[in-house]
């Protein structure tokens, strides 16, 4: 799943240990999928049935809890990367008692293990069980050099799909029909799949989460495409720009200018030392200066990584200082309820001594053929 050689997981691991060692905790128990993927290469999912990777902070050997019937050469291989033994499991057995043999004192679980699973170790643990969230998010948050490769290769083939928008986005289509054209060219472009595709058009612009309708593509519309894909490796993508179709009104232009430049201030923000809360304000006071503030209505961003919004988030106040290798959104929007929204969305990664955009095509409003 990743070219990232056995040598960059065992890091990954030991950062993870010196990390948990430091906050106190005894085990963590790392769940399939993405904290899976980051520490072992594979993601390892089996749906319902219980996969864990079990991590004693001071001593002694990994433990992969693992359903026999997903003992595979894959999951061999995963293991193989961090010398873990692995403990299969089959069905019609219960698994926690497993795992409650190899943890005690203070246990750090993924933020994505299910309540089903949860519970059952929280109930038999002889000891406290707190979120890993400290502890693997705080490492997965600080990416390497080759993972900041990884997330600006993947920036740069979403920003080949947006440079062809003019082939995709036509009046007289249906935003599906958009979205389906988009979707192909996500996978053109080398990416794995296209993870979500938003086509906000007309009034659907103005909310922050549509996706695609059937509401055709109008003359005059302002239409927020939002879109990403992962790259085989698992690193994510994900840019919004916003398209009028034909020349646009003078109040769009003058609020697309405004959203400009509080992205541009956003980024600006980032550099290292500075509070991820100060990328949010750059953002929401500029856009407050332009009388606009109540229109903005989410955080400013998230990280991206091996999943695709995972911490730190760009938040009002949020108090995450910003370190060399963090990569995040910086995606200030105006919804304007009922009439139109728009939204300007790019991932950024902190230097040493300030920011690299990773994403890099044109931030302006694109007018295409109305
Ligand atoms: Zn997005
Ligand atoms: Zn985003």
């Amino acid at each position: 799943m990743s070219d990232t050689t056995s040598s960059q997981y065992t890091d990954r691991l030991d950062a993870i240990r010196d990390r948990a060692r430091h906050l106190g905790i005894d085990h963590v128990v790392v769940y399939s999928g993405e904290d899976m993927a980051y520490v072992t290469g594979e993601r390892i999912h089996s749906h319902e049935r219980l996969t864990a990777l079990v991590v004693p902070v001071s001593t002694g050997t990994p433990v992969l809890v693992v359903p026999s019937l997903e003992l595979t050469e894959l999951t061999r291989r995963a293991a193989g990367r961090i010398s873990a033994t692995t403990h299969p499991w089959t069905d019609g057995t219960d698994p926690v008692p497993l795992v409650l043999g190899l943890i005690s004192g203070r246990v750090a679980v993924s933020g994505a293990l299910p309540a089903q699973h949860l519970l059952p170790l929280q109930a038999g643990v002889e000891g406290e069980v707190v979120l890993a969230s400290d502890v693997l998010d705080g490492v997965r948050a600080v990416k390497t050099p080759h993972e900041i490769d990884e997330l600006a290769e993947a920036a740069h083939r979403i920003d080949a799909v947006h440079a062809r928008m003019g082939e995709f986005l036509r009046v007289g289509r249906t935003e599906r029909e958009v979205g389906e054209l988009i979707t192909r060219a996500i996978v053109s472009e080398g990416l794995e799949h296209a993870e979500f595709v938003i086509v906000g058009s007309g009034p659907h612009g103005a909310d922050p989460h549509h996706e695609m309708s059937d509401r055709v593509v109008t003359t005059g519309d302002v239409v927020v495409v939002d879109i990403g894909g992962p790259l085989a490796s698992g690193y994510h993508s994900d840019c919004t720009r916003t398209y009028s179709m034909g020349e646009p009104e003078p109040e769009v232009t003058e609020v697309y200018a405004a959203l400009e430049e509080a992205q541009r201030r956003g980024r600006e923000a980032v550099r290292p030392g500075a509070a991820i809360g100060e990328v949010d304000a750059a953002a929401r006071e500029s856009l407050a200066a332009a009388g606009l503030g109540e229109y903005f209505i989410h955080r400013t961003g998230h990280g991206i990584g091996l999943g695709l919004h995972e911490p730190p988030f760009a938040a009002p106040g949020a108090t995450t200082v910003l370190e060399e290798g963090m990569a995040f959104s910086v995606e200030p929007g105006i919804y304007l309820a009922g009439r139109w929204g728009a939204r300007l969305e790019d991932i950024v990664a902190v230097t040493a001594d300030g920011r690299r955009d990773l994403n890099t095509g044109p931030r302006g409003l694109t007018v295409l053929d109305g």
